[in-house]
């Protein structure tokens, strides 16, 4: 293909950032004044890319119809593309004799060893590759201890960021896009078949969230407007329904992390008293997944590895199956943790309370190895996050970075007195509470609870 003067493309590849409000790759590819050219690669082939789990892909499969149904307004279209990136990304260029592919970065070895290579083989054929800050605030390189290294804890990480550059306002959404105007093939969304067929879990999922930029930016109104005020003093307890629900909003990057700052500072430069002190907590929560991606970007394999060498002598027992069976179906006899996992099942998220509560309840009172949990709810969540996900379960289990101790082990009992005093949230997931056909404990909790800290002294006494 070869194209008028001045006619080569700009390939603009969209992988965590499906929107076109602040996103500084497309920002870029437009200052170029070529015709776009927008891609979404379906990579399930590039070694160490970790499948997504059923959640996460029903999630995309409707996030990657919205977008392009944004970009089509503009003028412009969604190319879908399905493969090992490398190979897609040279045959798009290639077929369509572009001049310059950007994108903004993702934060996985895998995916950066991606990245990476892409960007030499272009540049190698002088094609101008370039990458952008778009899904973090705080580059996670960019962020070091006095003596040049990572952070391990939360507190001075996020006195460092606040000391850096304040993150830059965000870039406004484009109203027109050129689009090129050769032929360049796409896939049918409908033949990747991403959407859970067996079990068919949609129905759920479409009920209780709408995917999307458009759904993102209404999630963040309406969480300022009418629920920022009682962030601080209420986000612990899962009946409120006070936090932002915009989890999977921003592992999509339907909304930026620079977009939720600037609008939640700019309503609590007005604000003050209890309202004022929310603002501050929430923006401390964004700071926590700042913390999950720093940690990631230095702990490559934080999934599957403990963070904390140590517990690799961790004497988790074989595997009871049907305990496992037990915790993912919420069928454990104790409410709070069983109201979770149903809650997970049918909406695809957890109210963080809750998954800290199920988490301690499956690693330290089941004595289940945290990996199990991981994967569970990766495979679950819309918001199946390759950062936040395995961070959270590492912090329960306490070999992970800034954890809670591992001899502290959430009681669910009182948990749910103090949480969900009226048993409101036990109820509305678990309806056969308090009845015959509510199933009995599944264990003891100060039972295990003694056997968890015994097994707990083997990793206290190893010096890694
Ligand atoms: P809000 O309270 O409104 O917070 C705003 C945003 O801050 C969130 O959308 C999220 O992006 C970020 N955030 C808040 N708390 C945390 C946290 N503890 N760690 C990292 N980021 C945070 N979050 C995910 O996004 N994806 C996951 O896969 C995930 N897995 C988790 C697993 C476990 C075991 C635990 C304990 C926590 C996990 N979290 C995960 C963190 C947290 O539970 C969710 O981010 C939160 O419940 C999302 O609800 P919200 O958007 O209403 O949050």
């Amino acid at each position: 293909m070869s194209n008028p003067p001045g006619h080569q493309p700009a390939v603009v590849w969209f992988r965590d950032d499906l929107r076109l409000g602040d996103h500084p790759a497309l920002h870029a590819a437009l200052e170029l004044n070529r015709p776009i050219v927008a891609v979404y690669v379906l990579d399930e082939e590039s070694a160490g890319i970790r499948p997504l789990g059923a959640a996460a892909r029903w999630w995309l499969d409707q996030s990657l119809r919205s977008l392009a149904t944004s970009l089509e307004l503009l003028g412009s279209r969604l190319v879908l593309r399905r493969g090992p990136a490398d190979r897609v990304i040279d045959e798009l260029v290639h077929e369509t004799d572009a001049a310059a592919v950007v994108w903004n970065r993702r934060y996985g070895a895998a995916e950066r060893a991606v990245d990476t290579r892409i960007k030499s083989a272009m540049q190698a054929r002088g094609i101008d590759a370039h990458s952008f800050a778009g899904s973090l605030l705080f580059e996670p390189w960019t962020i070091q201890t006095g003596q040049g290294g990572p952070y391990s804890v939360f507190t001075p990480f996020w006195r460092s960021c606040l000391a850096a550059a304040p993150p830059r306002p965000p870039v406004p959404a484009p109203t027109a896009i050129a689009p090129w105007d050769g032929v360049v093939n796409s896939d049918e969304l409908d033949t990747w078949a991403l959407s859970p067929t067996a079990p068919d879990r949609a129905a759920g999922l479409r009920e209780n969230w709408t995917p999307g930029e458009i759904a993102a930016q209404a999630a963040l109104d309406r969480f300022l407007a009418t629920s920022l005020a009682d962030y601080a003093s209420r986000r612990d307890e899962p009946a409120r329904n006070v936090t932002s629900r915009l989890s999977p909003h921003l592992r999509w990057g339907e909304i930026s992390p620079y977009q939720v700052w600037h609008a939640t500072q700019k309503v609590q430069r007005g604000a003050s008293g209890s309202a004022a002190a929310s603002g501050i907590r929430f923006l401390t929560e964004l700071g926590w997944r700042e913390f999950a991606y720093h940690v990631l970007f230095h702990a490559p394999d934080l999934a599957t590895a403990n963070l904390r060498p140590a517990f690799d002598a961790f004497p988790w027992p074989e595997l009871d199956p049907q305990a496992l069976k037990a915790w993912q179906h919420g069928r454990t006899g104790f409410a709070l943790v069983d109201a979770g996992m149903r809650e997970l099942w049918r909406t695809g998220s957890m109210h963080n309370r809750v998954r800290m509560v199920a988490a301690s309840f499956l690693i330290k009172n089941l004595l289940i190895d945290w990996r199990e949990g991981e994967r569970w709810f990766w495979d679950t969540l819309v918001d199946a996050d390759p950062a936040s996900n395995p961070f959270g379960w590492q912090w329960v289990a306490g070999s992970g970075a800034d954890a809670a101790p591992y001899f502290r082990v959430f009681n669910p009992e009182l948990q749910a007195a103090k949480f969900d005093p009226q048993e409101q949230y036990i109820r509305e997931n678990v309806p056969e509470y308090g009845t015959d056909a509510y199933p009995a404990r599944l264990v003891d909790l100060g039972e295990t609870r003694r056997a968890a800290l015994a097994a707990y002294e083997r990793v206290k006494n190893t010096t890694v």
